[in-house]
Order: C-alpha cells, then structure tokens, then sequence
C-alpha cells in the first residue's frame, strides 16, 4: 500500500503506481499509455511523490492547458488527508494572476514577452509613481499569510487568486514566493520546455534540473507542441506593420547606410518572390539559403554586413519597445520581432527545420521545426521524467521524437468493462480526395451513412468530420436539416466561450447532435460523461492535408526512423481518432458505440474496429431498439 494513493486500489493503478515509483527512484524516464478509468493524475502524483519524499526533491507536473491544475490541487488534498502535502501552480500574466492586466485593456493583447518586461519596469517605481500596487504589497507579512493558506488549504489556481485579491497583493508574484515550499508545482509546458522561462522557474523554486521528477500530462500533445513552439513565422500582415512603425519613428537608421524601411522592404520583395517561383499549393518549400543569399544580394553585402545590419534593426526595435514601457505601454515593436525572426531563420542550419513560404489571404515566411529532440532536453536532464497519456501509442513513436531512447515504457489497459464500447467501421466508403470527388457514389454513400446512423436511435451524437473544409461541404448540402435533430456545430474560427456555451447547450439536450473535427477542441479534453454522448460517427480519416509541411515531416521521420509515413501521419490520425472515440466512455458505466466511415480503418492499428456490412443495424442493437 502506497500512503501518497489516496483511495482503494481499482485493477491496474497499483502497478502504475509501482511503475512510475520505480522509474522515480532510478532516476530513469517512463513513458506509458493508461486506459480511461485509470486515474492518471492521482497514480502518477502517488508514483512520483512517494520517490521523492525525504530527497528534498520537487514534481512538476506539466500541462498543456491551464484547466489540469485544478486536477492536481484537488489529487493533492486528497494525499495530504494520509500524507502532507503542499501543492501550488503556476501560471502565466493573464487576467487571472496579474490583476493591472484585468484593469486595462490594452495589456490583454500583450504577449508573454511583453508583458514581463512591463512587469519588470512596474515593479521599479514605487506605488506613488506609477509603480504596480499589487507588487508593491507584497511583504513579509503578506508572503507567510500566502504560505499558511497554501499548507493548510491546498488551494487550486482559482482559490489562491481570490485569496490574493482579499489581500490586495498580486497573485503571479505571490505564488512565486510558495513555490520552495511546494511539494508538487503544477504548471503549462511552456515553464519548462521554454529555455528563457525555465532557467526563472527553476530560480523561483530553488531547485535544479536534477532535483525535478516532471509529469507530463496528455503527452501525446508534447511533440507537435515542441515543434510549434520552435517554428518561427512572418506574415505580409506584420511585415505591413513593420513599414509602417518605421515610418512613424522616422526610418531609423540600421548601419551601412540602411534604414529599416530597406530591410522590410528587401524581406516583402522576398516574399513575393518566393510566392512567385516556389508556390504551387497551400505551403511549399524554398532552398535553404534563399532568404539570407537574396538579402545579401538585394541590400549588397556579405554575411558578416548582414548580421550588422539585423543586430542594428534589433536596436532601433529595442529603443521603440523600451521607450513605450516608460510610457507604461505594451513594449511592442514590430521592428525587433522581425529582427529576431530573421536572427533565428539565419540561425537555423542544422538540418532541423525547413523552409517555408504559404499564400492565401495573409501569406507568411515560416522557418518549421521538423526536430523537437533539442526542445526536450528538460526531459532527458531532470531527475526523471513520466510521460504519460491515454492515447500515446506507438510508444516508441513518442520515444524516438522527445530523443528519449532508453525509456521504460509500458501500456496499463483501462480498468472498465470493455464491453461498454464497441468500434465499427464499413468498408465501401472513404474520404480519401480522389473518392470522395468521383463520381462512383461516394459522396452519396458517407451522406446516406450518417443520416441512417445518427437517426437510427434518439441519444446524444457527436458526428466527426476529418477536416473542416470536408464538414462544410456537408453542411452547405443540408446535413444539419435532413438529421432532424437540435444540431450544434464547431465552426471553424468559433471563439472559445462560444463553443463551450454550444457544447453546453449539446450536454443538456437530451438526445442532440454535435457536428464537430477530429483533432479539434471537442474531440480532445472534453468529457461527456453518461449519456451526454453515446453515440459517435467518425467520417473519414484524419490524415490531415498533403502539405509541403506534411511532406518535409515525412522525409525527415523517413530519414531518421526509416518510419516516414506511419510516424509523420498514421500515427498522428490514430491518435485523434483514438481520442474523438474516447469521449464516449469517461466513467465505469458509461455505454457506447464509435462508427468509423472508411474502409482504410482495418489498416490501421490501435483502433481495434471490427467491420459491418449493417452499421444500423449494429447501432439499434447496441442500444436495444428493436428493427
Ligand atoms: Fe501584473 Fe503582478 Fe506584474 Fe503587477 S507585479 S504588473 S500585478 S504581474
């Protein structure tokens, strides 16, 4: 029995536990799948706790979004009714922890970077002049009330900030004070896979590297988030707000007789240019090369001028940006975010990222990752890490990406019956883009498949569409009307409170129908809990679209794992699948049923489907509504 697990054991979570305790305690990384129902967050904090007690050392337990933390506070208290012990999080400036930001407007749009160099300055002056009051508060006095209230509540995010507010001190500033006294630090991936923000992170917690156990929450996210994070993009939009900042602070001069106008204006000709010569789809590639040899040539100079000449444009969009922050404004400038983005390009010539132009109405330069190993050396140089997710299969997938190649891995099934949920799919349809514009009936076919399906049987839909552009066809084709059903729609572009106020609406009518992506924000981290949903359509694979993007991933997997394909797009469309699937079944007696429109589903592993030539019938017989 494992004190630091705080309720009965169900099958499976005591040998997580053991799993992740042993890896703990060797210092080593796990990386392991565990089925719904297995408790992730409780077994993983349990694991990793009882390593790390007596050692002094901390568990971070990183998330993608900031909703898990309240998981983690309450996963806390429960332990500390056994065992004390002492949680906090973490989080970002935003309305929630900076309470200046929630005063005025203007700071919302500020980017994290922004933001703490206005922070920086604020806490300069003093309450009088200008300074930041809610730092300006923060005492002795007010720190050991924020450490009392943390050791003896075990607040989540929400509770510590109201508490904050009743003391008239800054929250961000307040939970750093905690933070070496915290047991279990939970906080966004971006603390520790964010070299600038890591190196603070660890400073506020007093620990180093090799005194963290990490966690790592929905793993499955970590890659195609490191590869994100490290791609660096240039659009026409910013490159027309650069000119015109330019202009408004008098063209400053950027050395070699340059002024920034001719930077912005050499970069815009390259854009076009590349458009002209490169661009034959949605994004292709350019040669390596091609921006830094064009800029020399354009603006006449060798690479070593070049340089001079980004360092001197970096300056003049410092000057801009610092003498907007003693004006207490966002110190922005589009100037030094060109400059750093054409540093970085220029910098990035190891093979690990591609080069990229992209038309359509904002079209942009983009420098994209294709390697996330370097972004996650945290993992491979902290005590030990436990990646962990319900959808991580193929683990060695995730292993080889994150460059973590000795790592224990393990799948832990989940614990409810399985014969709660069934997976079907037919085998005389598919979405593939030559099939679905044939004219061999196709189309007509997937149509005719969710209509019969979804109306077969009156419970809560949600009907998966493998893209947006697929889901507007049907919908422009009157889908939502021949359901005859309260349809709620995931538009692209819906604005986040929009969404949540549709799916809220979804879970309270009883027998509804979402119409909704895979990949998208329902189908990942969303729950629907009993009869919220009992039913779901997927229409196609989610492959994603043939891409110059798509295509340099599958070279460089191909090229390094001799697995192109199945890592850069098999994988990733399981994975979604596997979590659209996933929303039916949340809880030990939940039901439910997955019917998957395309036949290329039995060369897929991982789904575990089985084939009907009657998903109709198969659907009503599942619910037992007589034919
Ligand atoms: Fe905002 Fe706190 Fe910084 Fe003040 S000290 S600007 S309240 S984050």
């Amino acid at each position: 029995m494992n004190g630091y697990f705080p309720y009965p054991y169900r099958p499976c979570q005591e040998a997580m536990v053991a799993f992740i305790r042993n890896a703990a305690i060797l210092g080593r990384n796990a990386v392991l799948e565990s089925g719904t129902g297995t408790g992730k967050t409780a077994v993983s904090l349990a694991g990793a706790l009882s390593a790390a007690a007596g050692t002094g050392r901390k568990v971070v337990y990183l998330t993608r979004t900031k909703s898990q933390h309240r998981q983690v506070a309450i996963e806390c208290r429960a332990i500390s009714a056994n065992i004390p012990v002492v949680s906090a999080a973490v989080q970002g400036r935003g309305t929630s922890t900076c309470p200046l930001m929630r005063e005025d407007r203007d700071l919302q749009d500020g980017s994290p970077e922004e933001l703490s160099k206005l922070c920086s300055e604020l806490k300069k002056g003093d309450g009088s002049a200008g300074g930041c009051p809610y730092y300006q508060a923060i005492t002795a006095e007010s720190v050991e009330s924020c450490i009392s209230f943390i050791r003896s509540s075990g607040p989540d995010p929400e509770e510590f900030r109201d508490y904050c507010q009743a003391l008239g001190v800054c929250p961000y500033e307040a939970v750093k004070k905690v933070l070496p006294y915290a047991d279990v630090v939970s906080a966004s991936y971006a603390f520790m896979f964010d070299p600038r923000i890591r190196s603070r992170f660890l400073g506020w917690m007093g620990v180093s590297e090799k005194d963290i156990i990490i966690i790592v929450d929905e793993a499955h996210n970590l890659p195609s988030y490191l590869r994100e994070s490290e791609t660096a993009k240039f659009t026409r939009h910013a490159l027309d707000l650069a000119l015109s900042e330019a202009r408004r602070s008098g063209d400053p001069d950027v050395g070699h007789g340059l002024h920034a106008s001719d930077v912005i204006n050499a970069v815009s000709d390259i854009l076009e240019e590349a458009q002209k010569e490169y661009l034959r789809r949605e994004n292709d590639l350019i040669p390596p090369g091609y921006m830094e040899e064009t800029l020399m040539t354009v603006l006449g100079m060798n690479s070593l001028g070049l340089k001079e000449v980004l360092a001197g444009l970096y300056d003049a969009g410092s000057r801009i940006a610092e003498e907007r922050k003693s004006r207490r404004k966002l110190p922005r400038s589009h100037l030094y975010t060109l400059a750093r983005f054409l540093l970085y390009w220029m910098e990035c010539t190891d093979g690990s990222h591609v080069f990229l132009v992209s038309g359509g109405d904002n079209p942009a330069l983009e420098a994209y990752c294709l390697d996330p190993s370097d972004a996650a050396t945290p993992l491979r140089i902290c005590r030990s890490s436990i990646s962990m997710s319900g959808t991580l299969a193929p683990l060695q997938d995730y292993c080889k990406d994150m460059g973590l190649w000795e790592a224990d891995t393990e799948e832990f099934p989940s614990p409810f019956n399985p014969d709660n949920r069934r997976t079907l799919y037919v085998a005389d349809v598919s979405t593939k883009y030559a099939e679905l514009n044939s004219d061999d009936g196709t189309y007509e076919r997937l149509r005719r498949y969710i209509i019969d399906i979804v109306n077969s049987v009156k419970v809560s839909t949600a009907v998966f569409f493998p893209s947006y552009a697929v889901m507007q066809r049907f919908l422009e084709d009157g889908l939502a009307e021949a359901l005859g059903r309260t349809v709620f729609v995931e538009e692209p572009g819906i604005g986040n409170t929009e969404l949540m106020d549709r799916v809220m609406a979804f879970r309270c009518t009883a027998g509804s129908v979402l119409i909704c992506v895979c990949g998208g924000r329902i189908s990942e981290g969303l729950d629907f809990p009993g009869k919220e949903m009992e039913l779901a359509v997927l229409v196609g694979i989610p492959f994603g679209r043939p891409s110059a993007r798509q295509d340099a991933l599958i070279s460089y997997c191909q090229a390094r794992f001799a697995d192109g394909w199945g890592m850069a797009v098999r994988a990733p469309a399981v994975r979604k699948m596997r979590q659209s699937i996933g929303r039916l079944i949340r809880s030990e007696n939940d039901r439910g049923i997955a019917v998957i429109l395309d036949r290329r589903a039995c060369t897929l592993d991982g789904l575990e489907a089985e084939l009907t030539t009657d998903p109709v019938s198969e659907v009503k017989a599942f619910f037992g509504v007589q034919e």
